[in-house]
């Protein structure tokens, strides 16, 4: 790959992520996830217009129908499952807890917690956007207590949600909190990719130098070789797009990164945010600009705009 990469993955989590939030601004955010679903179909027709895909990796249990009796029972048994291995007063009992408190009314379709719909707007949109998995409830696989019989318990409940809506098999993954734990097991049950976190060499720099590096946020694609021989793509994520970070920081920092890019040399921008600050309007702007700046790259011809799944499968063709 010699050419220049871009890549925006969104964490499609709606309340799953933001449920131990103890800032008040994050819990104000997701008491207005509920009536996300206009914002993010707005976002999807300006994606459309510009003719981009992007990685949507959804928490799985965002599939599930309300009206469906069965699929809540299983996912009420994920919640107690996830409860029981975070021990009390961690993540899986204040996501067990904030699902069972949320507010009258939002276990409607469009709510914070359960829309499938959203995910068939995305699978439907023009643009051919892939649908990448988030894990089933927003776990934390990098808890020691999280054993390897609970991940992959996890990771079948998610391709049976997929499955169970009609969806693509998921072959990327993002882990929550971009915490990485059980890789091989992610390759055995047939992902290809994952986003891994920025390389060492980026999270080392600070300050200005961080800032005005451009090299600090363009990444090398490689392929982390995992236990049993089954080729996993670890794809950096090196630019986040986040609402709670200065705009002007982050623009500034994606203007830099683009402009080596098409210096040529090859390289990956891996831009990733969350569906709340696409709700944002302060990080949505950002997301907007970046987006039409790298479409102009793209008219340019000097960079291509991949989905996770996409530079996967390119690069482990010419590995082959
Ligand atoms: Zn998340």
């Amino acid at each position: 790959m010699g050419e220049g990469i871009i890549v925006f993955s969104v964490d499609l989590e709606l309340s799953w992520g933001l449920a131990r939030a103890e800032h008040a601004a994050s819990r104000r955010l997701m008491s207005r996830l509920g009536g996300s679903g206009e914002v993010l179909a707005e976002f999807l027709g300006l994606l459309d217009r510009l003719g981009l895909p992007v990685t949507w990796a959804i928490v799985a249990a965002t599939l599930t129908d309300p009206r469906d009796s069965v699929r809540l029972a299983i996912l009420e048994q994920a919640l107690e499952r996830g409860a029981e291995v975070c021990g009390s007063g961690e993540e899986g009992v204040c996501i067990r807890d904030a699902f069972h408190h949320r507010d009258a009314g939002s276990d409607q379709m469009g709510s914070g917690w359960l829309n499938p719909a959203l995910a068939s707007q995305i699978s439907e949109a023009a643009t051919g956007h892939e649908l990448a998995c988030h894990s089933f409830c927003h776990l934390d696989f990098s808890r020691p207590t999280v054993t390897r019989q609970a991940a992959s318990t996890e990771l079948d409940l998610c391709l049976e949600a997929f499955s169970a809506a009609g969806h693509r098999r998921p072959v990327s993954f993002v882990f929550p909190w971009n915490r990485v734990a059980h890789l091989d097991l992610l390759a055995e049950k047939g992902f290809l990719a994952y986003r891994a976190p920025a390389a060492r060499r980026n999270l080392a720099r600070f300050g200005l130098g961080y800032l005005l590096d451009p090299e600090s946020n363009v990444s090398r694609v490689g392929a982390q070789p995992t236990q049993g021989g089954h080729p996993l793509m670890g794809i950096p994520g090196t630019v986040p797009i986040s609402w709670a970070v200065s705009q002007t920081r982050t623009r500034m920092k994606a203007k830099l990164a683009l402009k080596s890019l098409e210096r040529g040399g090859g390289g990956l921008v891996h831009f990733y945010t969350h569906s709340h600050d696409i709700v944002h309007e302060s990080s949505r702007k950002t997301l907007e600009t970046i987006l039409r700046t790298a479409r102009e790259a793209c008219r340019r011809e000097q960079v291509r705009v991949m989905t996770m799944r996409q530079v996967a499968e390119e690069e482990l063709a010419e590995r082959k």
